[in-house]
């Protein structure tokens, strides 16, 4: 089949370059010039594993073009996949100007029957704001259309096997026709596809981010009571997520949620929520036990070092999460800042995310970044984890300790084993985790 991907982001990419992979001929529109002359000579503008190898390989293949124009994108192909940002507004309902350019420009462009896909994170009845407008710049024309939520559920470090093994794939459609055609382009996919209206399969995706945030929260929650009962939050979540009907996935105490996606899907599904008459409260204070994660963070760094003043930090992890250069909402974005604030020299580290970084957060005589994470800590007066990178769990904890001015760590997200610290010699603070004496 023939298809058109409108936006070169984690999953623009991703769709384009994956439906290339599986046969297709794909056309990506990408509005910024740069990505588009990079994307063009095999160059990835994001760190994705395996991404640079594909997107070269399908390149080569003739099946995945790149585009800067739109109007070839119309032209290209019947359907027509959006994959553009959804950001949050200031009101905390999502931004959908990016979406509805597109809708307005197509509708000018077309000619001939085309397929809407919403595949960018949408509130409810984004489908039907979709219409309107292509109503409204059709002009009359007598020009066939569908509009069909495709909700996008990848995961960035993951992203391609998540695109090509999904969970499941949720396809909200309204004709025959549309339905068709998405028969035939996961015709090849191992996994429940479910058809349902546009409005549910908007809602599925919202609903879907939201309660994952709500099992983070949670269990969060139940890491701040481990500390004071003495209890072990890795072993509760182990007994909890054994339990089929909970899971131990998303079950991992530490510090909260962030990155591109839950902050704002949230925020929005609140909002989209209040508009409609109902008070989703249990998402407020899911938000709330999040922002408090900083705070709790912060507490354990100040009762470790009294003062922070002139001390100097390591901070390894600056991503939202590992396998990512994504810094988007990044606690990191959050917790450097009052670190700096309190008065501590900060020596950053971070496998992927450090040029993403170094643009928000310049070098500056109390902000530097390291090439290692061993040149991190060194002379450090204590080491801050803030993303559990795979790489910090093989790194030389004795040439780590060696390095140090003094031997303590403050681990937001629970990587190491309390007691094999101790016996290293660590002073090691985590979260929701004691060490038995
Ligand atoms: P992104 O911001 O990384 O990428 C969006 C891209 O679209 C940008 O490169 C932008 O330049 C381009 N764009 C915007 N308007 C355009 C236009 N008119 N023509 C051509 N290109 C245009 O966003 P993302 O992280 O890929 O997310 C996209 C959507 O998918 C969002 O709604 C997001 O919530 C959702 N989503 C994201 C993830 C994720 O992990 N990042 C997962 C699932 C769903």
């Amino acid at each position: 089949m023939r298809i058109t991907v409108v936006g070169a982001g984690y999953v623009g990419l991703t769709t384009a370059v994956c439906f290339a992979h599986l046969g297709h001929e794909v056309l990506l529109v990408e509005k910024i010039p740069l990505k588009v002359d990079m994307l063009r000579r095999g160059e990835v503008p994001i760190y994705e594993p395996g991404m640079e190898e594909m997107l070269r390989e399908n390149l080569k293949a003739g099946r995945l073009g790149v585009t800067s124009s739109l109007e070839e994108g119309i032209q290209f192909s019947d359907v027509i996949f959006i994959c553009v940002g959804t950001p949050q507004s200031e009101d905390g309902s999502a931004d959908l100007s990016q979406v509805e350019e597109v809708a307005r420009e197509t509708a000018k462009l077309m000619t001939s029957y085309k397929l809407l896909v919403e595949k960018s994170t949408v509130p409810v009845n984004t489908h039907k704001l979709i219409k309107r407008t292509v109503e409204r710049y059709l002009k009359k024309k007598d020009v066939p259309y569908d509009v069909a939520s495709n909700p996008e559920f990848l995961r960035e470090g993951s992203a391609i096997r998540d695109f090509l093994y999904p969970d499941r794939i949720v396809i909200g459609v309204e004709s025959e026709r549309a339905r068709k055609i998405f028969e035939e382009l996961y015709a090849g996919f191992n996994c429940p596809i479910i058809y349902t209206d546009p409005a549910t399969a908007e809602l599925i995706k919202h609903a879907s981010n939201s309660f994952l945030a709500m099992k983070i929260s949670y269990i969060n929650m139940v890491a701040d009571l481990c500390e004071k009962v003495g209890a072990d939050i890795k072993l509760v979540a182990d007994g909890m997520g054994f339990d089929k009907r909970i899971g131990r996935e998303f079950l991992n105490a530490g510090l909260g949620w962030g990155g591109s996606c839950f902050p704002k899907d949230v925020r929005a599904f609140i909002k989209m929520a209040e508009d409609n008459g109902v008070d989703f409260g249990l998402l407020r204070e899911v938000e709330k036990i999040n922002r408090r994660r900083i705070e709790r963070f912060m507490e354990k760094v100040r009762s470790s070092l009294w003062s922070l003043k002139g001390k100097k930090l390591a901070v390894w992890g600056l991503s939202f999460k590992p396998n990512t250069d994504d810094i988007r909402e990044a606690v990191s974005t959050k917790l450097v800042p009052l670190l700096l604030k309190e008065g501590a020299r900060l020596v950053l580290y971070d496998p992927k995310a450090m040029e993403n970084f170094r643009r928000v957060f310049p070098e500056g005589d109390d902000l530097k970044y390291a090439p290692d994470p061993y040149t991190a800590v060194e002379g450090a007066s204590a080491l801050l984890i803030l993303t559990e990178w795979e790489e910090f769990q093989h790194v030389d904890l004795l040439r780590v300790k060696e390095l140090m001015e003094l031997p303590i760590v403050v681990d937001g997200r629970n990587i190491y084993e309390p007691s094999v610290m101790k016996q290293l010699g660590f002073e090691y603070h985590c979260m929701g985790r004691g060490v038995k004496e």
